[in-house]
């Protein structure tokens, strides 16, 4: 079991400088286990069980490093720093976007698509999802302005259509026609704004785009948009 200075843990997760930890302590505003700890400098064992058993003036800490989010990322967010407007860091409680490992996107979802994504401080979670060749699926409920031909499934699977400005042809990607306008496929890879420039590229237009599915993990159905579900990054590890 890792251990941890408490002034670090508590810094590391965003309740200040250690400095202003060693005066909650001090206080008597931290407790373990039901008894005061007073000294800031004391080490304690980082458990996932921690939340219920330390607490700042009588809640419980927030979860310790080794964190992964699935968010229901709502339209209109975005996953970039660099872009204007409202980000997805913004749905989280404000101390967690002072969390030392941060907590980062894994891969992006354009601001007008809605869906599953997950977050995570774990580097190698991290990189064991979006690493090229995990080809990791993941899968988009799509809708179309236009009518389906019927020949995309095939174009799809091939994996010889190529995008506008790439001359890489796509992977194989995964369709399935719900009805005239609606579709589902799953990609391997992800180009930017693939879904999008894929249905252009065959004549048709996508109005509106959700994920629901990301390797081995859905969307939970009474997740609704703008939340999100804490896990622990190695039980997500676990199922890619
Ligand atoms: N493809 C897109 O076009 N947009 C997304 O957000 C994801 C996949």
């Amino acid at each position: 079991v890792p251990t941890a200075r408490l002034d670090k843990l508590l810094a590391n997760l965003g309740y200040g400088s250690r400095r202003e930890i060693a005066g909650l302590a001090r206080a008597g505003r931290i407790v373990l286990d039901g008894a005061s700890l007073d000294d800031a400098g004391a080490r304690i064992a980082v458990t996932l069980d921690l939340p219920a058993r330390l607490t700042v003036d009588g809640e419980g800490i927030d979860p310790p490093p080794g964190l992964a989010l699935m968010l229901h990322k709502p339209l209109g967010v975005t996953c970039s720093h660099k872009e204007a407007g409202p980000l997805v860091y913004g749905l989280l409680p404000e101390r967690w976007r002072r969390r030392d490992p941060a907590l980062s996107t894994v891969g992006r979802l354009d601001k007008e698509t809605s869906g599953l994504l997950l977050l995570t401080d774990d580097g190698a979670l991290l990189h064991r999802i979006i690493a090229p060749k995990a080809n990791v699926a993941k899968r988009y409920r799509v809708t179309l302005d236009r009518p389906l031909r019927g020949d995309e499934g095939a174009i799809l699977a091939a994996g010889t259509l190529t995008l506008e400005d790439d001359d890489k042809p796509l992977l194989p990607v995964g369709f399935s026609a719900d009805d005239a306008t609606h579709a589902t496929v799953t990609l391997h890879e992800g180009r930017y704004h693939q879904v999008r420039r894929m249905f252009a590229a065959m004549g048709n237009h996508v109005t509106a785009l959700h994920r629901d599915r990301v390797g081995g993990l859905d969307l939970p159905a009474d997740l609704p948009a703008g939340a999100y579900r804490v896990m622990d990054s190695l039980a997500i590890a676990a199922v890619f």
